[in-house]
């Protein structure tokens, strides 16, 4: 239970927590922050800004957006990727055959290539520089590192093992973009008939799309090449994915389906499948679905169309039987498994994956505040299948140095601000609140570290469209801003006039430590290379998939 500092109140600063020079001096300095001068003035700061947003998905390019806009010529900003790529989940989470999504990167390169932006490649925080040298280089740093681990199933058969066939979405879903990091996985779809996608969010949906349509909707696009030789196979191998249906396994019923009618549409009736629900109860609605239905027009649009995709392919296999047609045009099927919860993923004695076991449930409004929760009945199924996919949600890693919430997978963080490693165990606030308030006791205070900012999926948990990051960056800089006269006093204190070095600073601290970093010109090298190859075959890009290989693009010299 906290009690946020907002504007206009006074934040308890304690010094164990201020980790580099001049946040330090700032905490000695007994400044109040957030008075509501500061906040009104941010903007007529005198000095250059430096700030550091690591990160360089959605979230980070919007927050240097927000803070180009906002400083026009009084900031300058690093922007920092693991990867010698840039643009996160842009690159590595939007399904290929949604390049209308990807347009965003225009924006995001404009603001990567202005002056006032130093994009830094290939550096990864905690083994290349860590997060207080950060800080003590600039006047603030802003995490936007997004999630790159999973929620757990915590089900028997659920990890890795010598056979195989289970991966998280989030794996399966950098596979086919060609992120480097999973450019290895074991996965074979001509040995794959069926496959239990757990979940149904929208990535279950890019999963199943993926897996079932037909692989000429993928063929011009920017799907790694692997991943579209498995889908099509080749003229040497022949081959090509097995996959005949997709199993969406969902814990509740249609009208919670966490997937949005759009992204549902597309897949029943673009992608040539056969709409199936496990059993014929799965679509009959109670009294509260009803009602759900009533209030969110959206639920009842999803319900909608499950129920006449499902009826659309009863009817076409009623007629194929009726003209004496024996099977009809071989379509692929996607199986709704409705109030099935996950129980045990089944393997044969070689460790590879027969089927996923689940418990039939009943929904009951037993959530805290009357919400509905899926209950177990104690009566089993199994689905055959040899590939399990896990998409119930992406969670965040943590920092060294950080406070992390590993039950939520988040920075504790007010609007933001990130909170004290000794008061984030106590925290659930809440960085949804926009209001930059939350519920607690009047005596409470939250400890903010000055100078350490949060954004994106790392901030509120993995939800939302590419476009939430803009409201989301904007509550970040509007923290930030309230901050910044004292964040640049501070820099004054610790390193003079001049204030901290910023991107300079960082650029020779990474050069000294021999960190060969992408900058914008070497990523562009890159970019060219990948819209030159794809050209060649036809198609939007051709991904290098491997970071070595990305870097002697960007021309390093590599053994
Ligand atoms: P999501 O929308 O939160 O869906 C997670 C799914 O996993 C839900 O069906 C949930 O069921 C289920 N689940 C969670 N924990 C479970 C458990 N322990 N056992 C069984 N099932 C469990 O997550 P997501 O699909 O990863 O999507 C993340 C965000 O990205 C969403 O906001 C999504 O809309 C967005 N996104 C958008 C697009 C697009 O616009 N085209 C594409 C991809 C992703 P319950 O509902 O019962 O908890």
């Amino acid at each position: 239970m906290l009690r946020l500092a907002s504007q206009g109140a006074s934040l308890a600063l304690s010094s164990n927590s201020l980790c580099n020079s001049h946040i330090a001096s700032l905490a000695c300095s007994g400044l109040r922050l957030w008075s509501a001068a500061f906040t009104t003035t941010s903007n007529s700061v005198p000095e250059k800004l430096h700030v550091c947003v690591v990160g360089s998905g959605p979230a980070g390019f919007y927050t240097v957006d927000r803070l180009l806009k906002r400083y026009g010529d009084r900031v300058h900003v690093s922007i920092l990727d693991r990867l010698p790529t840039p643009f996160g989940l842009v690159r590595s989470g939007v399904a290929p055959d949604h390049q209308d999504t990807k347009n965003v990167t225009n924006q995001f390169s404009s603001i990567a290539a202005d002056p006032r932006v130093s994009f830094l490649g290939n550096v990864l925080v905690g083994r290349d520089v860590d997060v207080n040298e950060l800080r003590a280089l600039h006047h603030a740093v802003v995490l936007a590192y997004g999630a790159e681990s999973d929620r757990r199933l915590g089900i028997p058969g659920e990890d890795v093992v010598p056979g195989g066939g289970v991966f998280s979405a989030r794996e399966f879903v950098w596979w086919y973009n060609g992120h480097p990091d999973a450019r290895h996985l074991h996965i074979d779809l001509s040995k794959v008939r069926s496959v239990a996608v757990c979940g149904i969010g929208n990535v279950a949906l890019d999963c199943a799309r993926t897996l079932l349509a037909p692989p000429s909707r993928f063929v011009h696009t920017d799907l790694a090449a692997h991943a579209l030789t498995q889908l099509m196979g080749d003229h040497q191998t022949g081959g090509g994915s097995a996959v005949r249906e997709v199993h969406l396994v969902a814990r509740r019923g249609p009208v919670q389906a966490a997937c949005t009618p759009k992204e549902l549409k597309e897949l029943l009736t673009d992608c040539g499948v056969s709409a199936r629900t496990a059993a014929p109860d799965q679509l009959t609605v109670s009294e509260a679905d009803s009602a759900e239905m009533k209030a969110t027009r959206l639920k009842r649009r999803v319900f909608e169309l499950v129920s006449k995709a499902v009826a659309d392919a009863s009817a076409a296999d009623a007629a194929a039987g009726a003209a004496g047609g024996s099977s009809p045009q071989r379509r692929r099927d996607l199986f709704f498994q409705f109030y099935r919860n996950p129980v045990e993923v089944l393997r044969g004695p070689d460790g590879a994956v027969t089927g996923l076991r689940v418990e039939r449930t009943v929904v009951r409004p037993d959530g805290p505040g009357g919400t509905s929760v899926a209950v177990g009945s104690g009566m089993f199924d199994t689905i055959p299948c040899e590939m399990v996919l896990k998409s119930i949600g992406y969670k965040s890693l943590p920092v060294q140095g950080v406070a992390f919430d590993c039950r939520r997978g988040i920075i504790p963080n007010v609007a933001g601000r990130v909170l004290q490693q000794a008061d984030a165990s106590a925290s659930s606030p809440t960085s949804a609140s926009t209001s930059g308030s939350a519920e607690g006791g009047p005596d409470e205070v939250a400890a903010a570290n000055v100078g350490l900012y949060v954004v994106g999926w790392l901030k509120r948990g993995p939800t939302g469209i590419i476009g939430t990051n803009l409201v989301d960056a904007e509550e970040t800089v509007d923290s930030l801003a309230g901050d910044a006269e004292a964040l640049l006093r501070a820099g004054e204190m610790s390193h003079g006039s001049a204030g901290p070095p910023g991107a300079a600073g960082l650029e020779a601290l990474l050069r000294q430590r021999g960190v060969r970093v992408v900058g914008w010109r070497r990523w562009r090298l890159l970019d060219e290379h990948e819209l030159a190859a794809g050209r060649a075959a036809g198609r939007v890009r051709e991904k290098v998939t491997e970071v070595r290989e990305m870097l002697r693009v960007c021309g390093f010299a590599v053994e």
